[in-house]
């Protein structure tokens, strides 16, 4: 298996914590190597039943911030196979490019801009010269295999909200300083994808473009920078291992007066989850200009016309999942007995609550399922009756289950259940009629 293949280093450097991530991702369905029956498939990965519940929730996690718990965002879901004129008018087939060299005693492809000057392979300093390569995907739209059916997968959500402007202020009602929010996959044909699901092909991204009178810009960009390191401290990022870096003019994209990375500290040093960008009014009038159509806002209480700046959000989901399942790994000690714990957000857990009849007897089983019915409305639950009581709380820890709930022989008495605390394993025992306002409350905090 070569680098692409296991996400790891190619110097095998590996850090122990991303080992243990990611293995534990792999044993338990959070994440696998796609087609691993073929031998993998370059750096992609299939999300399995605990993944998908995982990155489903960190994507709602972020639509209830950015959308359902404000007045001014509203939501698109774009195509991802679109007109190529949008890709020639935002620079993409001009300028979407890595610089690429090629290290010529081990043939290996490196990003020139993230290797410093040797192959991080070999060694070597002998590199050819940077060419810039485009990331875009190309494939044809239709049966006919030539210039005029090229089209493109994108390689970003934005510019399928700029397009929209004008569909999306008509029929919103809005008005600046509003944004519009989409959740979705993008392409791009990464040189040296790695790092597990940090930097893969195919990934997904949460972004919002939020749409402001130009002397308004400078405010909301730091509006949104505070917003967005607030979103990831809530949902359990460490203080001291999130940070916000602010490019240098020399760093900045042709189109950004400026722009602020969230960066995490990954196993090998902070990396960015997020950039946050004042990106001007570079895109609507790019897109005005190519198109013809009028991308700008008529005020009609001041009777002022105006192209309004764009301050973007842009996150990776699948890349803060990553970032979710380091920063929550653990291992602790429970009565003498070493175990996994993943002491993720009860927002983020894959389920929220394991139902665990305390034997696999027979008489169980009509109340544990009653008990199971009770709580499947209100979050999303697991059942497990096999192996010991023990072993299958430690199951539910690893996994990051915040709650469980043993039905045993005395509930079938006193018709009451054991509620037990995944990070203080604290249990507290709950009449099952007040179990549904009990798990609302720990839910609603
Ligand atoms: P980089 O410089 O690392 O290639 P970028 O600055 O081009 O990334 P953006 O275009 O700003 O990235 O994309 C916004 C977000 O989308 C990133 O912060 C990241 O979380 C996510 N993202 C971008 N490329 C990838 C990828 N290849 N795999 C996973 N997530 C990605």
């Amino acid at each position: 298996m070569n680098s692409e293949q296991t996400g790891l280093e190619p110097s095998g450097a590996a850090d122990s914590l991303m080992e243990k991530v990611v293995n534990l991702c792999k044993r338990r369905g959070f994440v696998f190597p796609s087609a691993e029956i073929y031998g993998g498939f370059r750096s992609t990965y299939d999300y399995g039943p605990l993944g998908v519940l995982m990155l489903r929730n960190v994507k709602d996690a972020w639509w209830r911030a950015m959308v359902q718990c404000r007045d001014d965002v509203v939501g698109l879901d774009a195509a991802i196979l679109s007109s190529p004129r949008m890709w020639e008018a935002s620079g993409h087939l001009s300028n979407f490019t890595d610089p690429l060299v090629d290290c010529r005693n081990c043939h290996e492809r490196w990003r020139a801009d993230k290797i410093g000057g040797t192959c991080p392979a070999c060694g070597s300093a002998d590199l050819t010269e940077p060419r810039a390569f485009n990331l875009m995907f190309k494939t044809y739209a239709g049966p006919v295999e030539d210039e005029a059916t090229v089209a493109y997968l994108r390689p970003e959500t934005a510019q399928g909200m700029f397009v929209n402007f004008p569909a999306v202020l008509q029929t919103s009602r809005k008005k600046p300083p509003f944004g519009i929010a989409q959740v979705g996959k993008s392409f791009r044909n990464e040189i040296t994808p790695q790092n597990f699901v940090f930097r893969t092909r195919e990934f997904e991204q949460m972004e919002m473009e939020y749409f402001v009178p130009p002397a308004e810009a400078d405010r909301w960009f730091d509006y949104w920078c505070n917003e967005r390191m607030d979103w990831y401290r809530k949902l359990g990022i460490p203080e001291e291992k999130l940070r916000l870096r602010h490019h240098g003019s020399e760093e900045l994209s042709h189109y950004s007066k400026a722009t602020a990375d969230v960066e995490f500290m990954f196993p090998w040093g902070f990396d960015e989850l997020e950039g946050i960008a004042n990106r001007t009014d570079f895109d609507l009038r790019a897109h005005a200009a190519a198109s013809g159509e009028k991308l700008e806002y008529f005020d009609q209480a001041s009777g002022e016309r105006y192209v309004p700046y764009v301050i973007e959000p842009a996150a990776g989901a699948t890349r803060t999942m990553m970032a979710f399942l380091l920063s929550a790994y653990d291992e602790d000690e429970i009565g003498g007995e070493r175990r996994t714990v993943l002491r993720l957000d009860r927002r983020l857990a894959p389920y929220q609550v394991a139902v665990l009849p305390l034997s696999k007897k027979e008489s169980l089983e009509p109340l544990a399922r009653e008990v199971l019915g009770i709580l499947q409305p209100l979050c999303m639950c697991d059942y497990d009756v096999t192996q010991s009581i023990g072993r299958r709380y430690r199951r539910q820890d690893e996994v990051g289950t915040p709650w469980c709930v043993t039905v045993d022989f005395e509930s079938l008495e006193d018709r009451s259940v054991t509620l037990r605390d995944r990070d203080t394993t604290e249990q507290v025992r709950v009449p099952i009629d007040r179990l549904a306002t009990e798990m609302n409350d720990r839910l609603a905090t």
